[in-house]
C-alpha cells in the first residue's frame, strides 16, 4: 500500500488533536508515516501508533526550537526522499501552511490548502475545500508530483486504528538556510483555560449585537458551560472589545467545530468564510432578516441579552 506521509504537531511529546485527524484522513489514502521532530518527538510514538501510524520516523535537534520553520522543511524532505510517499499532510496552522508550501517548492510537488476531506481515487487524493469565501465547495487533485495537502483542524475524527508504530531515526542535514531566522525570544500568551480556537469542538461567539467589552461576559459563561473556544466578528473586534487572536472570517481565524454559535453577529460573507464548514450552526439574533439564519441549523430570534444566559443556566443545569 502507497505511505502517506503525515507531518506531527505536538508540544514535548504530546500529539496535538489535528494530527490525530490527519491519520484518520491518511488511512484513507494509504498507510500512513508520521515525521515528529524536535524535543519530545520520540515520546510521540505510542499515540501515534493507536491511531494507525506504521512508522514514526524522528528526529531530535536544538535547530527545531531555536529557529523559524525551514530546519523542519530540510527534515520533511528528508522524509519525503526517504518514504517517497503517495502524498504528504500537514495541520493547516499558520506554521504548517508554511512548512506545506516550502515543501511543496522545493519537491516540485502542488499543494492543496484548507482542505476539508480527503478520499481515494485512481489518480490520487482528491481534496475538498471550501473557497472564495465560503461561496463554493470545490474537490480538487494535484496532477503534478505526489500531492502537499494542509487539512483544517475538526475535519475529520479522531479514530483508534492500532498500528506498528516502529520508531526509526531520520537521517536530517539541515540547509543552508535552516539558521537563517533564530527565534529570540517567546512571549507566552496569557492562558484564558479554554480549547484553541481552531481546534476547538465547540466555538461561542459574539458581534457587535454583544454592545461592549464588558458584555462580552455573557458569552464567556456560555462558553465555559459548554467548554467551548470564544470566537468574535470583526465588528467586535475592530471596537476593541475583543482580541484580535479571537477573530473569525476571512482575515481572522477559519474554524470547523462541531457547533458554532453565533450571537449578536449578522453572517457578512467574510465571517462566514471563516466559520461555514462548521458541522452545526446556530444563531442568536434579534433581526429575524438577518444573513446568518440563511446557513443556520437552528436559529433563535431574540435578543441574546435574554437567550444567551438563558442557555447558559439550561446547559449549566444538565
Ligand atoms: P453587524 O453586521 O453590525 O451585525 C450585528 C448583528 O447583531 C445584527 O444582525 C443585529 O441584528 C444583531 N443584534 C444587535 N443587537 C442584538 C441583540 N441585543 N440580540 C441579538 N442580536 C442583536 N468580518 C468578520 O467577522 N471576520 C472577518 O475576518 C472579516 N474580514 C473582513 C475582510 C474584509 C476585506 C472586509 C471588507 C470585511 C471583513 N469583515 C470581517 C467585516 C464584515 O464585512 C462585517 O462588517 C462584520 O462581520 C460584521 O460584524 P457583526 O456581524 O458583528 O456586525
Amino acid at each position: 500500500m502507497a505511505e502517506v506521509l503525515v507531518y506531527v504537531d505536538h508540544v514535548d511529546g504530546a500529539v496535538r488533536k489535528p494530527t490525530l485527524e490527519l491519520l484518520t484522513l491518511a488511512r484513507r489514502i494509504g498507510e500512513p508515516v508520521a515525521v515528529a521532530l524536535g524535543a519530545g518527538a520520540a515520546d510521540t510514538a505510542a499515540t501515534l501508533a493507536e491511531h494507525g501510524a506504521a512508522r514514526v520516523l524522528t528526529h531530535d535537534a536544538a535547530e527545531y526550537a531555536d529557529y523559524l520553520v525551514v530546519p523542519k522543511v530540510d527534515a520533511l524532505q528528508a522524509a519525503y526522499e526517504a518514504v517517497s510517499p503517495a502524498a504528504v499532510l500537514v495541520p493547516s496552522s499558520a506554521e504548517g501552511k508554511e512548512i506545506a508550501a516550502r515543501l511543496a517548492l522545493r519537491i516540485g510537488s502542488g499543494i492543496i490548502t484548507d482542505a476539508v476531506d480527503l478520499e481515494a481515487s485512481d489518480e490520487g487524493p482528491v481534496a475538498t475545500q471550501s473557497v472564495f469565501a465560503a461561496s463554493f465547495t470545490t474537490k480538487s487533485r494535484i496532477a503534478k508530483g505526489a500531492p502537499v495537502i494542509t487539512v483544517k483542524p475538526n475535519s475529520a475524527a479522531v479514530e483508534a486504528a492500532p498500528a506498528a508504530g516502529a520508531v526509526e531515526a531520520l537521517a536530517v542535514s539541515f540547509s543552508e538556510k535552516a539558521t537563517g531566522t533564530k527565534i529570540t525570544g517567546r512571549t507566552p500568551r496569557e492562558s484564558t483555560g479554554r480549547p484553541e480556537l481552531t481546534e476547538a469542538a465547540i466555538v461561542v461567539s459574539g458581534g457587535r449585537g454583544v454592545g461592549g467589552a464588558e458584555n462580552f461576559a455573557i458569552v464567556e459563561a456560555l462558553a465555559d458551560s459548554l467548554g467551548a473556544a470564544v470566537g468574535a466578528s470583526r465588528a467586535a473586534v475592530d471596537a476593541g472589545w475583543y482580541p484580535h487572536s479571537s477573530q473569525v472570517g476571512q482575515t481572522g481565524k477559519s474554524v470547523s467545530p462541531q457547533l458554532y454559535i453565533a450571537s449578536g453577529i449578522s453572517g457578512a460573507i467574510q465571517h462566514r468564510a471563516g466559520m461555514q464548514t462548521s458541522k452545526t450552526i446556530v444563531a442568536i439574533n434579534k433581526d429575524a432578516e438577518a444573513p446568518i439564519f440563511d446557513l443556520v441549523d437552528y436559529g433563535v430570534v431574540g435578543d441574546l441579552f435574554d437567550v444567551v444566559p438563558q442557555l447558559t443556566e439550561e446547559v449549566k443545569a444538565r
